[in-house]
């Protein structure tokens, strides 16, 4: 909504402080952890995918411990509830660094960035933000690249979003972490290789007394398996993961003989990916012109049959949005179908002459 964006940007309205704890300090609090286990296992040179479950257990109830204690004058151990939420954040946490080495035990990746700042200048537009982490693999002519957002919610990856203009960070992550490795590394092709939500939470399995403790690692990861977009090249994949066979616990990725199934919605070519990345470069210029120009209609989504833009926006009482009144409604999002709208942003290749889909620093 242009008026929510007015509203937080251009008159910089904010929500009264109050010292209550709210659903983003527990995010605040697991991102914060993650980096600080990142962190000290680098220090300590001790790659978090070369621990053993143990070592992670006293990696994440230390980090959670450390964050909590410094984090926003101690309000996470205020109260004996907040006591609780981290604990329960110990145990989350705990399972996130074992599921997150696992991921990097198997793949040829490692971690290259880690809470990345990142100043991006594009044409008339500067975006600013911070990349969750970017995880980089190299082999003699190319550089491959992935990053990954961790949400403590429910977020997945949706073409339609990011066609709506609802869901560009992400593609957006990519763009800076790719631009950024083609200065690094100029001589060499930048590839896509994933960009991922990784969802942070503790499954639990139903119970299965024939269950092996092999069985139980397996069916965890797979409840704890990445969602976002693959690169469907198989000797990318196969990076990503050593061990895939027909499927994988760690990639949303199948594989029919020696190919990968491209009939997925989490796989994209690199020329899709190129195309993709482009698309939302000019979507953010797009609107980058609408703010520029004044734009500032009154104009929520709807995100789903419950949830609109303004579901969790703090500006209602100002903007008196009511769709009972005439004039105000809500806008829809696209009805296409993901094969309909990779057809129109990544047509098929040409014969001749069309980029390959990779990044030089040339
Ligand atoms: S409540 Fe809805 S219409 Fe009003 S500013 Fe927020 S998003 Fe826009």
């Amino acid at each position: 909504c242009a008026y929510q964006h007015f509203l937080r940007y251009g008159l910089r309205l904010q929500e009264r402080e109050s010292f209550d704890l709210q659903m983003y300090d527990i995010g605040n609090l697991y991102h914060g952890a993650l980096e600080q286990s990142f962190r000290k296992a680098k220090e300590e040179k001790r790659p978090l995918e070369k621990m053993e479950e143990a070592e992670l257990r006293t990696l994440a109830a230390e980090s959670v411990s450390e964050t909590s204690a410094s984090y926003n004058h101690g309000i996470l151990m205020d109260t004996a509830r907040n006591q609780y939420l981290v604990r329960k954040a110990t145990d989350i946490t705990s399972t996130t660094l074992w599921a997150l080495a696992e991921q990097l035990r198997r793949g040829d990746f490692r971690v290259d960035g880690l809470e990345k700042s990142f100043d991006y200048l594009r044409e008339d537009m500067r975006l600013t933000g911070r990349i969750d982490r970017v995880d980089i693999a190299e082999d003699e002519g190319h550089v491959y690249v992935k990053v990954i957002d961790y949400k403590s919610g429910k977020t997945s990856f949706d073409l339609t979003r990011i066609y709506d203009g609802m869901q560009l960070q992400l593609t957006t992550y990519l763009n800076v972490a790719m631009a950024e490795a083609a200065e690094r590394y100029p001589d060499r092709e930048i590839v896509p290789a994933a960009m991922f939500y990784y969802h942070i939470e503790d499954p639990v399995l139903d119970y299965d007394p024939a269950r092996t403790a092999s069985d139980t690692a397996h069916e965890r990861l797979k409840k704890l398996m990445m969602d976002g977009l693959v690169n469907t090249e198989l000797s990318v994949v196969q990076k990503l993961d050593h061990e895939i066979q027909q499927s994988s616990d760690i990639l949303p990725v199948t594989i029919k003989p020696g190919v990968v199934d491209a009939s997925k919605k989490n796989v994209a070519s690199t020329k899709r990916f190129q195309d993709l990345r482009h698309f939302v470069d000019r979507k953010m210029q797009g609107f980058a012109r609408e703010i520029r120009s004044g734009v500032i209609g009154v104009h929520p989504m709807r995100l789903s049959s419950d949830t609109t833009a303004c579901s969790w926006c703090p500006y209602h009482s100002i903007c008196g949005f009511d769709p009972r009144i005439e004039g105000y409604q809500y806008r829809s999002g696209t009805l296409l179908k993901p094969e309909d709208i990779w057809n129109e942003i990544s047509p098929e290749e040409k014969s001749h002459g069309m980029d390959d889909g990779t990044e030089t620093g040339h």
